[in-house]
Protein backbone atom coordinates (compact mmCIF):
# COMPACT_ATOMS: atom_id res chain seq x y z
CA UNK A 1 0.00 0.00 0.00
CA UNK A 2 1.28 3.28 -0.88
CA UNK A 3 2.25 5.17 2.57
CA UNK A 4 2.60 8.78 1.02
CA UNK A 5 0.27 12.10 0.35
CA UNK A 6 0.29 14.19 -2.11
CA UNK A 7 -0.19 18.00 -1.05
CA UNK A 8 -0.84 21.29 -3.00
CA UNK A 9 2.14 21.92 -3.98
CA UNK A 10 1.90 25.21 -5.80
CA UNK A 11 3.62 28.02 -3.26
CA UNK A 12 3.31 31.67 -3.33
CA UNK A 13 6.97 33.96 -3.07
CA UNK A 14 7.10 35.46 0.27
CA UNK A 15 10.62 37.66 -0.81
CA UNK A 16 13.14 38.33 -3.60
CA UNK A 17 16.25 39.40 -2.63
CA UNK A 18 19.83 39.89 -4.79
CA UNK A 19 21.37 37.28 -2.02
CA UNK A 20 19.49 34.91 0.08
CA UNK A 21 21.46 33.18 2.93
CA UNK A 22 19.91 30.50 4.17
CA UNK A 23 21.20 29.63 7.97
CA UNK A 24 22.26 32.50 11.17
CA UNK A 25 25.18 30.96 12.58
CA UNK A 26 28.62 32.59 12.10
CA UNK A 27 29.06 31.54 8.43
CA UNK A 28 25.54 33.07 8.00
CA UNK A 29 26.28 36.12 9.91
CA UNK A 30 29.26 36.94 7.64
CA UNK A 31 27.01 36.15 4.40
CA UNK A 32 24.47 38.57 5.50
CA UNK A 33 26.79 41.45 7.17
CA UNK A 34 28.83 41.22 3.65
CA UNK A 35 26.20 41.18 1.41
CA UNK A 36 24.42 43.69 2.52
CA UNK A 37 27.24 46.17 3.24
CA UNK A 38 28.43 46.01 -0.55
CA UNK A 39 25.10 47.07 -1.46
CA UNK A 40 23.11 43.94 -2.24
CA UNK A 41 19.20 43.23 -0.69
CA UNK A 42 19.94 39.95 1.74
CA UNK A 43 17.21 37.74 3.33
CA UNK A 44 18.50 35.13 5.97
CA UNK A 45 16.16 32.70 6.86
CA UNK A 46 16.84 31.28 10.22
CA UNK A 47 15.12 27.98 11.76
CA UNK A 48 15.58 29.71 15.68
CA UNK A 49 14.53 33.05 17.18
CA UNK A 50 18.23 34.38 17.05
CA UNK A 51 21.18 34.77 15.38
CA UNK A 52 24.75 33.24 16.40
CA UNK A 53 24.64 29.66 14.87
CA UNK A 54 25.83 27.07 17.85
CA UNK A 55 27.25 29.41 20.21
CA UNK A 56 23.68 30.65 20.74
CA UNK A 57 21.47 27.39 20.07
CA UNK A 58 23.86 24.97 21.70
CA UNK A 59 25.91 27.22 23.52
CA UNK A 60 29.57 25.92 22.79
CA UNK A 61 31.40 28.06 25.49
CA UNK A 62 34.00 29.74 23.49
CA UNK A 63 35.26 30.84 20.16
CA UNK A 64 38.49 28.89 19.38
CA UNK A 65 41.62 31.07 18.37
CA UNK A 66 41.15 33.75 15.92
CA UNK A 67 45.01 33.81 15.75
CA UNK A 68 47.88 31.98 14.44
CA UNK A 69 49.86 32.52 18.10
CA UNK A 70 51.76 35.57 16.74
CA UNK A 71 48.41 37.62 15.04
CA UNK A 72 45.14 37.46 14.18
CA UNK A 73 44.72 35.71 11.15
CA UNK A 74 40.17 35.88 11.08
CA UNK A 75 39.77 39.58 11.02
CA UNK A 76 37.44 41.36 9.15
CA UNK A 77 33.58 40.62 10.10
CA UNK A 78 34.29 37.73 12.64
CA UNK A 79 36.86 40.04 14.46
CA UNK A 80 34.75 43.01 14.77
CA UNK A 81 31.47 40.29 16.02
CA UNK A 82 33.99 39.15 19.26
CA UNK A 83 35.34 42.90 19.71
CA UNK A 84 31.85 43.97 20.31
CA UNK A 85 30.72 40.70 22.37
CA UNK A 86 34.03 41.85 24.19
CA UNK A 87 33.09 45.53 24.68
CA UNK A 88 29.33 44.16 25.89
CA UNK A 89 30.61 41.64 28.49
CA UNK A 90 30.17 41.57 31.78
CA UNK A 91 32.83 44.01 33.60
CA UNK A 92 35.52 41.26 34.87
CA UNK A 93 35.23 39.39 32.01
CA UNK A 94 35.46 42.49 29.97
CA UNK A 95 38.75 43.64 31.46
CA UNK A 96 40.47 39.84 31.31
CA UNK A 97 39.69 39.36 27.82
CA UNK A 98 40.34 43.27 26.49
CA UNK A 99 43.76 42.58 24.36
CA UNK A 100 42.84 38.32 24.20
CA UNK A 101 41.77 36.88 20.73
CA UNK A 102 41.51 33.08 21.62
CA UNK A 103 39.42 31.50 23.59
CA UNK A 104 37.63 34.10 24.39
CA UNK A 105 34.07 32.74 26.58
CA UNK A 106 31.05 33.18 24.97
CA UNK A 107 28.32 35.41 26.38
CA UNK A 108 24.96 33.74 24.72
CA UNK A 109 22.20 36.60 25.43
CA UNK A 110 24.99 39.24 25.00
CA UNK A 111 26.17 38.09 21.20
CA UNK A 112 21.95 37.79 19.97
CA UNK A 113 21.21 41.36 21.13
CA UNK A 114 24.41 42.50 19.24
CA UNK A 115 23.87 40.67 16.19
CA UNK A 116 20.44 41.86 15.74
CA UNK A 117 21.43 45.11 15.60
CA UNK A 118 24.00 44.79 13.33
CA UNK A 119 21.50 43.24 11.10
CA UNK A 120 19.64 45.87 11.41
CA UNK A 121 22.33 48.11 10.64
CA UNK A 122 23.45 46.79 7.54
CA UNK A 123 19.27 46.61 6.26
CA UNK A 124 19.20 42.48 6.61
CA UNK A 125 15.91 41.49 6.55
CA UNK A 126 15.46 38.65 8.60
CA UNK A 127 13.24 35.84 8.74
CA UNK A 128 13.42 33.64 12.06
CA UNK A 129 11.36 30.39 12.93
CA UNK A 130 11.18 29.69 9.84
CA UNK A 131 12.66 26.10 8.41
CA UNK A 132 14.18 25.43 5.09
CA UNK A 133 12.50 22.00 3.58
CA UNK A 134 13.56 21.95 -0.30
CA UNK A 135 14.82 23.83 -3.02
CA UNK A 136 13.28 24.58 -6.39
CA UNK A 137 16.23 23.77 -8.96
CA UNK A 138 16.30 24.26 -12.66
CA UNK A 139 19.25 22.80 -14.48
CA UNK A 140 22.55 23.82 -12.86
CA UNK A 141 20.62 26.78 -10.97
CA UNK A 142 18.96 27.35 -7.63
CA UNK A 143 15.51 29.02 -8.39
CA UNK A 144 13.60 29.51 -4.81
CA UNK A 145 14.05 27.96 -1.45
CA UNK A 146 10.68 26.45 0.27
CA UNK A 147 10.18 27.84 3.61
CA UNK A 148 7.97 26.78 5.96
CA UNK A 149 6.65 29.18 8.99
CA UNK A 150 3.65 30.01 10.95
CA UNK A 151 2.46 31.60 8.34
CA UNK A 152 2.68 28.58 6.48
CA UNK A 153 4.70 27.63 3.49
CA UNK A 154 6.58 29.69 0.51
CA UNK A 155 8.84 29.87 -1.85
CA UNK A 156 12.17 32.67 -1.50
CA UNK A 157 13.89 33.77 -4.57
CA UNK A 158 16.85 35.43 -4.94
CA UNK A 159 20.07 36.03 -7.75
CA UNK A 160 22.24 33.95 -5.23
CA UNK A 161 21.88 31.66 -2.47
CA UNK A 162 24.23 30.86 0.54
CA UNK A 163 24.29 27.46 2.07
CA UNK A 164 25.39 28.29 5.65
CA UNK A 165 23.30 25.39 7.44
CA UNK A 166 26.37 23.85 8.32
CA UNK A 167 24.55 20.22 7.03
CA UNK A 168 24.88 21.75 3.34
CA UNK A 169 20.91 21.54 3.30
CA UNK A 170 20.39 23.36 0.42
CA UNK A 171 22.94 21.23 -1.83
CA UNK A 172 20.85 17.89 -0.28
CA UNK A 173 17.96 19.07 -1.02
CA UNK A 174 18.99 19.98 -4.63
CA UNK A 175 20.27 16.96 -5.39
CA UNK A 176 24.09 18.05 -4.96
CA UNK A 177 26.92 16.46 -4.50
CA UNK A 178 28.40 15.39 -0.93
CA UNK A 179 30.38 13.29 1.62
CA UNK A 180 29.50 12.70 5.23
CA UNK A 181 31.38 11.68 7.97
CA UNK A 182 34.41 8.83 7.60
CA UNK A 183 34.98 5.94 5.18
CA UNK A 184 32.01 3.73 7.23
CA UNK A 185 29.81 6.78 7.62
CA UNK A 186 31.09 6.82 11.22
CA UNK A 187 30.59 11.07 12.27
CA UNK A 188 32.55 12.91 15.23
CA UNK A 189 29.99 12.34 18.44
CA UNK A 190 27.30 15.26 19.90
CA UNK A 191 27.61 17.43 22.71
CA UNK A 192 25.05 18.97 24.57
CA UNK A 193 26.96 21.69 26.09
CA UNK A 194 25.31 23.50 28.97
CA UNK A 195 25.95 26.17 31.58
CA UNK A 196 26.37 25.67 35.72
CA UNK A 197 25.57 28.83 38.14
CA UNK A 198 26.32 28.96 42.34
CA UNK A 199 29.99 27.55 41.36
CA UNK A 200 32.77 29.01 43.30
CA UNK A 201 35.66 29.56 40.99
CA UNK A 202 38.29 30.61 43.44
CA UNK A 203 37.81 27.65 45.64
CA UNK A 204 37.84 25.55 42.37
CA UNK A 205 41.04 27.01 40.50
CA UNK A 206 42.81 26.83 43.94
CA UNK A 207 41.85 23.15 43.98
CA UNK A 208 43.35 22.39 40.37
CA UNK A 209 46.15 24.52 41.15
CA UNK A 210 47.32 21.93 43.96
CA UNK A 211 45.36 18.29 42.56
CA UNK A 212 45.45 18.70 38.95
CA UNK A 213 43.55 19.94 35.89
CA UNK A 214 39.76 19.09 35.96
CA UNK A 215 40.35 16.62 32.93
CA UNK A 216 42.49 13.97 34.95
CA UNK A 217 40.03 14.17 37.67
CA UNK A 218 37.19 13.08 35.48
CA UNK A 219 39.76 10.35 33.83
CA UNK A 220 39.69 9.20 37.80
CA UNK A 221 35.53 9.48 37.75
CA UNK A 222 35.36 7.46 34.48
CA UNK A 223 38.00 4.91 35.80
CA UNK A 224 36.12 4.58 38.57
CA UNK A 225 32.63 3.63 36.71
CA UNK A 226 31.06 6.72 38.76
CA UNK A 227 31.17 9.11 35.80
CA UNK A 228 29.59 7.91 32.97
CA UNK A 229 31.01 9.79 30.22
CA UNK A 230 32.18 8.69 26.75
CA UNK A 231 35.74 11.02 26.90
CA UNK A 232 37.87 12.11 29.80
CA UNK A 233 37.74 15.19 28.30
CA UNK A 234 35.81 18.99 29.06
CA UNK A 235 36.79 22.86 28.02
CA UNK A 236 35.14 25.07 30.35
CA UNK A 237 35.12 28.94 30.42
CA UNK A 238 34.05 30.96 33.16
CA UNK A 239 31.54 33.70 32.71
CA UNK A 240 32.02 35.07 36.31
CA UNK A 241 33.30 34.27 39.77
CA UNK A 242 29.67 31.69 39.64
CA UNK A 243 28.93 30.77 35.80
CA UNK A 244 30.97 28.86 33.57
CA UNK A 245 30.00 27.24 30.27
CA UNK A 246 30.85 23.19 29.58
CA UNK A 247 31.56 21.87 26.31
CA UNK A 248 31.72 18.34 28.17
CA UNK A 249 29.70 15.01 27.64
CA UNK A 250 30.13 13.33 23.81
CA UNK A 251 27.53 11.13 22.73
CA UNK A 252 28.02 8.82 19.91
CA UNK A 253 25.71 7.93 16.77
CA UNK A 254 23.81 10.67 16.12
CA UNK A 255 23.54 12.44 12.84
CA UNK A 256 22.63 15.91 13.27
CA UNK A 257 20.69 15.86 9.87
CA UNK A 258 18.24 13.02 11.37
CA UNK A 259 15.45 14.71 13.30
CA UNK A 260 15.05 11.33 15.56
CA UNK A 261 18.53 11.26 16.09
CA UNK A 262 18.70 14.82 17.03
CA UNK A 263 15.85 14.10 19.35
CA UNK A 264 17.39 11.24 21.33
CA UNK A 265 20.35 13.84 21.71
CA UNK A 266 18.13 16.17 23.66
CA UNK A 267 16.67 13.61 25.57
CA UNK A 268 20.20 11.94 26.57
CA UNK A 269 22.07 15.27 25.96
CA UNK A 270 19.75 16.32 29.11
CA UNK A 271 20.15 13.26 31.05
CA UNK A 272 24.03 13.87 30.66
CA UNK A 273 24.40 17.36 31.85
CA UNK A 274 22.60 16.44 35.00
CA UNK A 275 24.83 13.00 35.68
CA UNK A 276 27.79 15.24 35.57
CA UNK A 277 26.28 17.97 37.62
CA UNK A 278 25.82 15.48 39.75
CA UNK A 279 29.16 14.32 39.91
CA UNK A 280 30.49 17.84 39.59
CA UNK A 281 28.91 18.64 42.81
CA UNK A 282 30.01 15.41 44.69
CA UNK A 283 33.95 15.63 43.78
CA UNK A 284 35.14 18.74 42.59
CA UNK A 285 35.47 21.56 45.66
CA UNK A 286 34.46 24.61 44.40
CA UNK A 287 31.46 23.05 42.53
CA UNK A 288 29.43 21.55 45.65
CA UNK A 289 26.46 24.39 44.67
CA UNK A 290 26.41 23.85 41.09
CA UNK A 291 23.13 24.65 39.59
CA UNK A 292 22.16 23.28 35.69
CA UNK A 293 21.29 26.86 34.59
CA UNK A 294 20.71 26.01 31.24
CA UNK A 295 21.51 23.71 28.22
CA UNK A 296 21.32 23.96 24.63
CA UNK A 297 18.32 24.12 22.74
CA UNK A 298 19.91 21.69 20.32
CA UNK A 299 22.82 18.97 20.87
CA UNK A 300 26.34 20.87 19.36
CA UNK A 301 26.85 18.08 16.19
CA UNK A 302 30.78 18.50 15.11
CA UNK A 303 29.92 16.65 11.56
CA UNK A 304 27.49 15.82 9.34
CA UNK A 305 28.00 16.42 4.68
CA UNK A 306 30.95 18.37 3.53
CA UNK A 307 30.17 19.38 -0.18
CA UNK A 308 31.99 18.11 -3.61
CA UNK A 309 33.31 21.56 -4.59
CA UNK A 310 35.60 22.76 -7.32
CA UNK A 311 38.50 22.25 -4.89
CA UNK A 312 38.65 20.36 -1.87
CA UNK A 313 40.97 21.44 0.70
CA UNK A 314 43.22 18.50 1.62
CA UNK A 315 45.40 17.45 5.00
CA UNK A 316 48.35 18.24 2.47
CA UNK A 317 47.46 21.69 1.90
CA UNK A 318 47.11 22.28 5.76
CA UNK A 319 50.59 20.29 6.64
CA UNK A 320 52.28 22.41 3.91
CA UNK A 321 50.30 26.14 4.68
CA UNK A 322 49.45 25.87 0.96
CA UNK A 323 48.42 29.07 -0.35
CA UNK A 324 45.97 29.82 -3.63
CA UNK A 325 45.40 32.26 -6.18
CA UNK A 326 41.84 32.49 -5.20
CA UNK A 327 42.69 32.50 -1.62
CA UNK A 328 39.40 33.97 0.39
CA UNK A 329 40.85 33.25 4.10
CA UNK A 330 43.34 31.51 5.86
CA UNK A 331 43.27 28.94 8.48
CA UNK A 332 45.54 28.10 11.61
CA UNK A 333 43.10 25.71 13.96
CA UNK A 334 44.54 22.67 14.57
CA UNK A 335 43.62 19.10 13.47
CA UNK A 336 40.54 18.28 15.91
CA UNK A 337 38.57 15.20 14.84
CA UNK A 338 36.79 13.52 18.43
CA UNK A 339 36.20 10.48 17.87
CA UNK A 340 32.80 8.38 18.32
CA UNK A 341 34.72 4.93 18.79
CA UNK A 342 37.93 5.28 21.32
CA UNK A 343 41.01 3.55 19.46
CA UNK A 344 42.88 0.53 21.00
CA UNK A 345 45.09 3.33 22.48
CA UNK A 346 42.31 4.53 24.43
CA UNK A 347 42.71 7.74 22.47
CA UNK A 348 39.40 9.73 21.98
CA UNK A 349 41.40 12.19 19.51
CA UNK A 350 42.68 11.75 15.89
CA UNK A 351 46.59 12.82 17.34
CA UNK A 352 45.80 16.65 17.61
CA UNK A 353 47.76 18.37 14.62
CA UNK A 354 49.41 21.56 15.45
CA UNK A 355 50.88 24.36 12.90
CA UNK A 356 53.82 26.05 14.11
CA UNK A 357 53.21 29.50 15.52
CA UNK A 358 52.90 32.25 12.76
CA UNK A 359 52.02 29.47 10.34
CA UNK A 360 48.48 29.31 8.63
CA UNK A 361 47.09 27.78 5.12
CA UNK A 362 44.88 29.48 2.72
CA UNK A 363 41.57 28.42 1.81
CA UNK A 364 40.20 29.12 -1.92
CA UNK A 365 37.44 30.68 -3.17
CA UNK A 366 36.58 27.06 -5.47
CA UNK A 367 36.13 25.07 -1.98
CA UNK A 368 32.90 27.53 -1.26
CA UNK A 369 31.20 26.43 -4.81
CA UNK A 370 29.46 23.40 -5.07
CA UNK A 371 30.09 21.27 -8.61
CA UNK A 372 26.68 21.31 -10.86
CA UNK A 373 25.62 24.39 -9.46
CA UNK A 374 26.01 28.09 -11.47
CA UNK A 375 24.44 30.50 -8.49
CA UNK A 376 25.26 28.55 -4.97
CA UNK A 377 27.38 29.11 -2.65
CA UNK A 378 28.07 27.30 0.08
CA UNK A 379 30.01 29.05 3.72
CA UNK A 380 30.52 27.11 7.14
CA UNK A 381 31.79 23.75 8.43
CA UNK A 382 30.11 21.88 5.40
CA UNK A 383 32.37 23.43 2.26
CA UNK A 384 34.48 20.87 0.49
CA UNK A 385 37.65 20.12 2.69
CA UNK A 386 38.35 16.26 3.16
CA UNK A 387 37.37 14.78 7.01
CA UNK A 388 40.45 15.78 8.46
CA UNK A 389 41.02 19.35 7.43
CA UNK A 390 37.27 19.70 7.81
CA UNK A 391 37.57 18.66 11.39
CA UNK A 392 40.03 21.80 11.69
CA UNK A 393 38.34 24.06 9.43
CA UNK A 394 34.73 23.33 11.20
CA UNK A 395 35.16 26.25 14.19
CA UNK A 396 33.33 29.25 14.16
CA UNK A 397 35.90 32.07 13.52
CA UNK A 398 36.85 30.60 10.00
CA UNK A 399 33.05 29.91 9.79
CA UNK A 400 32.57 33.81 9.39
CA UNK A 401 35.50 34.03 7.00
CA UNK A 402 33.95 31.89 4.67
CA UNK A 403 30.84 33.62 5.27
CA UNK A 404 32.31 36.91 4.69
CA UNK A 405 33.74 35.70 1.38
CA UNK A 406 30.57 34.03 -0.16
CA UNK A 407 28.63 37.44 0.84
CA UNK A 408 30.96 39.77 -0.66
CA UNK A 409 30.92 37.67 -3.69
CA UNK A 410 27.49 37.70 -4.26
CA UNK A 411 27.12 41.19 -3.79
CA UNK A 412 29.57 42.01 -6.05
CA UNK A 413 28.50 39.16 -8.90
CA UNK A 414 24.86 41.77 -8.64
CA UNK A 415 27.16 44.55 -9.07
CA UNK A 416 28.49 43.10 -12.33
CA UNK A 417 25.45 41.68 -13.34
CA UNK A 418 26.94 37.86 -13.44
CA UNK A 419 25.43 34.63 -13.50
CA UNK A 420 27.51 32.13 -12.65
CA UNK A 421 29.86 32.30 -9.53
CA UNK A 422 33.03 31.24 -11.70
CA UNK A 423 32.48 34.51 -13.57
CA UNK A 424 33.98 36.52 -10.46
CA UNK A 425 36.59 38.36 -10.87
CA UNK A 426 39.32 36.94 -7.91
CA UNK A 427 41.33 40.04 -8.18
CA UNK A 428 38.37 41.95 -7.45
CA UNK A 429 37.01 39.74 -4.71
CA UNK A 430 40.02 39.59 -2.20
CA UNK A 431 40.73 43.39 -2.80
CA UNK A 432 37.39 43.90 -1.84
CA UNK A 433 37.38 41.38 1.50
CA UNK A 434 41.34 42.61 1.91
CA UNK A 435 39.56 46.68 2.11
CA UNK A 436 36.87 45.46 4.42
CA UNK A 437 39.83 44.01 7.18
CA UNK A 438 39.61 40.19 6.06
CA UNK A 439 43.13 39.19 5.83
CA UNK A 440 43.99 36.25 2.96
CA UNK A 441 47.99 36.60 3.89
CA UNK A 442 50.83 38.69 3.42
CA UNK A 443 52.27 37.55 0.23
CA UNK A 444 48.73 37.84 -1.91
CA UNK A 445 48.61 41.00 -4.69
CA UNK A 446 45.52 42.36 -2.83
CA UNK A 447 46.84 43.82 0.06
C1 LIG B 1 30.04 20.54 20.99
C2 LIG B 1 30.77 21.45 20.06
C3 LIG B 1 31.86 22.16 20.55
C4 LIG B 1 32.51 23.05 19.71
N1 LIG B 1 33.52 23.81 20.22
C5 LIG B 1 33.92 24.89 19.54
C6 LIG B 1 34.71 25.87 20.17
O1 LIG B 1 35.10 25.73 21.33
N2 LIG B 1 34.98 27.01 19.47
C7 LIG B 1 34.60 27.18 18.16
O2 LIG B 1 34.89 28.24 17.60
N3 LIG B 1 33.91 26.22 17.52
C8 LIG B 1 33.52 25.10 18.18
N4 LIG B 1 32.73 24.17 17.59
C9 LIG B 1 32.49 24.22 16.12
C10 LIG B 1 31.50 25.27 15.71
O3 LIG B 1 30.60 25.60 16.73
C11 LIG B 1 30.69 24.91 14.44
O4 LIG B 1 31.39 24.08 13.57
C12 LIG B 1 30.31 26.22 13.76
O5 LIG B 1 29.37 26.89 14.59
C13 LIG B 1 29.75 26.03 12.39
O6 LIG B 1 29.33 27.28 11.92
P1 LIG B 1 28.24 27.37 10.76
O7 LIG B 1 27.96 28.80 10.52
O8 LIG B 1 28.67 26.52 9.63
O9 LIG B 1 26.95 26.64 11.36
P2 LIG B 1 26.17 26.69 12.71
O10 LIG B 1 26.87 27.42 13.78
O11 LIG B 1 25.78 25.27 12.98
O12 LIG B 1 24.87 27.51 12.32
C14 LIG B 1 23.95 27.02 11.36
C15 LIG B 1 22.65 27.78 11.52
O13 LIG B 1 21.76 27.41 10.47
C16 LIG B 1 20.47 27.14 10.99
N5 LIG B 1 19.85 26.14 10.11
C17 LIG B 1 20.31 24.90 9.85
N6 LIG B 1 19.52 24.26 9.01
C18 LIG B 1 18.51 25.10 8.71
C19 LIG B 1 17.37 25.00 7.88
N7 LIG B 1 17.12 23.90 7.15
N8 LIG B 1 16.52 26.06 7.82
C20 LIG B 1 16.76 27.20 8.54
N9 LIG B 1 17.85 27.35 9.35
C21 LIG B 1 18.72 26.31 9.41
C22 LIG B 1 20.74 26.63 12.39
O14 LIG B 1 19.62 26.81 13.24
C23 LIG B 1 21.95 27.48 12.82
O15 LIG B 1 21.58 28.67 13.45
C24 LIG B 1 32.08 23.22 18.37
C25 LIG B 1 30.99 22.50 17.88
C26 LIG B 1 30.34 21.63 18.74
C27 LIG B 1 29.14 20.92 18.21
Amino acid sequence: MDQSYSYQTRLPVFAEADVVVAGGGPAGIGAALAAARNGASVLLVEQRGFLGGMATVSLVPAYTPYSDQEKPVIRGIGLEVLQAMKDAMQPGLKEAYRDIVDWVPIEAETLKLLLDAKMEEAGVRLLFHTCISDVIRSGDRVEALVIHNKSGSHAVKAKWFIDATSDADLVFRAGGKFHKGGEEGELQPATMCFVLNRLNRSRFEAFTREHGKLNAHIERGKASGELKVLHNWAAIAFHNESTCGFNFGHIAGIDGTNAEDLTRGAVEGRKLVHHIADWLRRHIPGFEEAVVAQTGEQIGIRETRRIVGDYTVTFDDFTTCRSFPDDIARNAYYIDVHLSKPLRDGKTFIDKIYLPPGKSHGIPYRSLLPVDFANLFVAGRSISADRTTQGSMRVMPTCFAFGEAAGTAGALLTIAGKTNTRELDMAVLQRQLVRQGAWIGDGNDAN
